[in-house]
């Protein structure tokens, strides 16, 4: 973390959600904390604010919520990333594992900018199943995923293995459960 806030101490744990043996980093516990909230964005736009980034891709539906104030801080598009068969207009999907279960992912293929360079924001990144699809749906679609944004993340689920050396910038790490 590039200053002192706790940030560890605004994010509530819930043993065994959704399932047994799932320890839950739960963001609403920072939504509602102004002053966190306020230092993860701050941090987003100090990491980002020179990249020069076309667009910002952020996942359903957590990723939202930290990607949207970064765009309107940055003045850069915001594209989203959503659960099939929410997007009205035409769509590229993909079909992806999670840490618990599977998914499939959409997005419209008119708002990814052609050879633009695209940041992907979501809340937490895990086995990196879902960020991987993204970075797969934007390429497809003649995108450039140039990285990786995540409030927190749990290397220990070895993300890096299956982004193909995106590289992945997080606030927080949490080393097992
Ligand atoms: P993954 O595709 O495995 O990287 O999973 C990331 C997605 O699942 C994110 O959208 C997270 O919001 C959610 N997620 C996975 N594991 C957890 C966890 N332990 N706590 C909170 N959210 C999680």
């Amino acid at each position: 973390m590039a200053d002192s806030f706790d940030l560890d101490s605004a994010i509530r744990k819930i043993p065994d959600f959704p399932k047994q043996g799932i320890l839950f980093y739960d963001i609403t516990s920072i939504l509602v904390n102004p002053a966190a909230f306020r230092h993860c964005i701050d941090e987003m736009a100090r990491i980002y604010g020179s990249a020069k980034l076309d667009a910002v891709a952020a996942i359903e539906s957590r990723g939202f919520l930290f990607a949207a104030p970064l765009c309107e801080r940055l003045g850069v598009p915001l594209i989203l990333v959503r659960k099939k068969g929410k997007l009205p207009g035409k769509t590229l999907a993909k079909r992806y594992d999670l840490e618990y279960g599977q998914a499939e992912i959409e997005m419209h293929v008119d708002d990814m900018p052609r050879g633009g360079k695209v940041l992907i924001v979501d809340d937490l990144i895990a086995t990196g199943g879902t960020v991987r699809a993204a970075a797969d749906l934007l390429r497809e679609g003649g995108a450039t995923p140039i990285g990786v944004f995540a409030v927190i993340g749990l290397p220990f689920l070895d993300y890096s293995k299956s982004l193909g050396g995106l590289p992945v910038r997080t606030l927080i790490d949490y080393h097992g459960e």
